[in-house]
């Protein structure tokens, strides 16, 4: 353990955070003989989000630098909104987050035995009864956190008469509803969460794992520490709303004997601006089609943002660099953005792609003539190679590109001047063809040959570089060009009386039907490119093929995090 201990102190130096802080500190004070034992405890109830992608970078890390342990454990103890396919999907994500590849899985549906046994020695003990009052009534009883609750007058029911009654709801004898085993502990104590809580209620529900052997299902409170305790968790790390619940936390761990005592910690939920992140909202998103699926490129969820182009080093990054605290506040999603291009800046190939394509006749270039121009696949790393890209006597160039009365900062196409064609020639826009209704249909240019490759061979310069396709050789596909998917910043501060829905962006997706270079076609889905001058897309993991390219915008070009930062 001194190896662990050396480490902690090397990482005070550079400045540790509170968690890890109060974890150095035990392991000075006594507890240093333990290895550092976390987990990460999603209820299978939804996909995971970027907020949990925190909170697994937190636990997992945290047991990376202690040499210690995390346990991926699912609070499975609400049988009602749990399916098998959340299980699935969020032991993938963890997995594809880069942790926990090998390492068993626990469920809390595991411990129900247990869990059980430990109830019995409360009863027992005189520190939990059955109390048959309505959910009304005891919602009364408890008073607010100003005025001291009532004693339920079933609260000094005989251990024998409390004994039978708890056999009875979990072998299905009692309706649900008729009656709740409660801890005893202090119907006058200011904290809330201390009024005899709730540990068992009757639910004859089939459970996903335990199919129908119970009819009676523990409450988190009672439920979480008791499943710390039984794995030797060391610090049960959770976030901030559980604070109050720590002296519950506890109350029950000193209540029976069990194997060890770990310690709460709680830290601030990461909130990211034009976000919502309640795994109820994102549900109702994705069953009301506001949203394909849980994967949807524009949801806040980990298979989204996977689907969206995002990789596990820049989600692992951004949860590092937010840092961790005691006080809740909304991240800029301009940040996970910036991460994101500058890790593609230099792992994405450069490809050419026209979304809104405008027709250009080069009519000096020899008819039924082509050739293929050699292109660099990454100028910020040279190993990356070149490709060749075709060329012919008629282009497609972006629509927005060309303008007839180009104002003289318009530094790209218009009549009578000049730009270059990346990697190709340059060219000169000589007249401009139009349809019945004055739209510009087609541009007929003349190239100097002399500029191949888009050289200069005389020092004449131009202003604008213009990406383009070939319009023999181009390949038709379909680009996906996502933008938040609502549109208030801080989703905490609706306008009274409104709902959050009222808040979708509308233009969080636009759809394209652009043309490609025809490499893009070929290539493999789940592949990130830099689409010259528009930004990063992958191609879709679920849609795209040789057939039918299909493309999802990851992030713009435009760096607008780098500007704010020097504002
Ligand atoms: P919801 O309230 O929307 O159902 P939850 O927090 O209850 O979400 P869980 O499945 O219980 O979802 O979360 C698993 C773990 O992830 C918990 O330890 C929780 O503290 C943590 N977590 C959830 N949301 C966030 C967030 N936004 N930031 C950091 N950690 C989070
Ligand atoms: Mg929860």
């Amino acid at each position: 353990m001194a190896d662990v201990n050396n480490n902690a102190e090397n990482e005070s130096k550079k400045g540790v955070d509170f968690i890890r802080q109060i974890i150095n500190e035990d392991l000075k004070t006594g507890k240093g003989t333990q290895q550092v034992q976390t987990r990460f405890p999603p209820e299978p109830n939804g996909y995971l989000h970027i907020g949990h992608a925190k909170s697994i970078c937190l636990n997992f890390g945290i047991a990376e630098e202690y040499k210690g342990v995390c346990k991926l454990r699912f609070d499975d103890t609400n049988p009602s909104r749990e399916e098998q396919e959340y299980v699935d999907s969020i032991v993938e994500d963890v997995r594809w987050l880069g942790f926990n590849t090998d390492e068993k899985i626990y469920f809390a549906s595991d411990y129900f035995d247990q869990l059980y046994a430990w109830a019995l020695e409360l009863i027992q003990s005189g520190k939990a009864y059955v109390d048959s009052q309505s959910a009304e009534e005891i919602r009364t009883m408890r008073g607010t956190p100003t005025k001291p609750g009532t004693d339920s007058p079933y609260r000094n029911r005989s251990v024998e008469e409390n004994l039978e009654l708890f056999d009875k709801m979990r072998k299905g004898e009692l309706d649900e509803g008729t009656c709740i085993l409660r801890a005893k502990i202090d119907m006058a104590h200011l904290n809330m969460n201390m009024r005899d809580p709730a540990m068992y209620r009757i639910r004859k529900a089939s459970h996903h794992r335990t199919g129908d052997k119970w009819n009676i299902y523990p409450m988190y409170d009672f439920a979480h520490g008791y499943e710390d305790a039984i794995e030797g968790i060391t610090h049960s790390i959770c976030t901030l709303e559980f604070e109050n619940h720590r002296p519950l936390y506890n109350w029950f761990l000193e209540n029976v004997a069990v194997p060890c005592h770990p310690r709460q910690i709680e830290f601030a939920r990461l909130n990211l601006s034009y976000t919502v992140m309640s795994k109820r909202k994102l549900l109702e998103l994705v069953k009301e089609n506001y949203v394909s699926d849980w994967d949807d490129p524009r949801m806040p969820s980990i298979s989204g943002f996977r689907r969206r182009g995002y990789t596990p080093a820049s989600i692992r990054r951004f949860c590092s660099e937010i840092g961790i605290s005691k006080v809740n506040s909304l991240v800029d999603i301009n940040f996970l953005q910036f991460i994101i291009r500058e890790e593609l800046n230099s792992s994405a190939e450069r490809a050419m792609a026209v979304l809104d394509p405008l027709k250009v006749v080069i009519t000096n270039y020899p008819e039924g003539q082509s050739e293929e121009l050699e292109a660099e696949n990454n100028p910020a790393n040279p190993d990356a190679g070149t490709r060749m890209v075709p060329f012919g006597r008629e282009i497609y160039i972006e629509q927005n590109d060309f303008m007839e009365d180009a104002p003289k900062k318009f530094f790209r196409l218009a009549p009578g001047r000049e730009v270059r064609l990346k990697h190709a020639y340059f060219i000169t826009c000589d007249e401009v063809i139009k349809d019945a209704d004055g739209n510009v249909t087609e541009l007929h240019c003349s190239y100097d040959p002399a500029t191949r490759g888009g050289d200069s061979p005389d020092g004449r310069k131009v202003k604008g570089t213009l990406h383009w396709v070939s319009a023999e050789k181009a390949v038709k596909a379909e680009v996906r060009l996502y933008d938040k998917l609502f549109s208030l910043e801080n989703m905490d501060e609706m306008e009274e009386g409104k709902d959050y829905k009222d808040y979708l962006n509308p233009e969080s997706l636009i759809v394209k039907e652009s043309m490609v270079e025809p490499s893009l076609a070929a290539c493999e889905a789940g592949k990130s490119f830099q689409f010259l001058r528009q930004g990063y897309f992958i191609a879709d993991v679920r849609d795209h093929s040789a057939q039918h390219p299909v493309f999802n915008r990851t992030v713009a070009l435009k760096d607008s995090w780098a500007k704010l930062q020097k504002k």
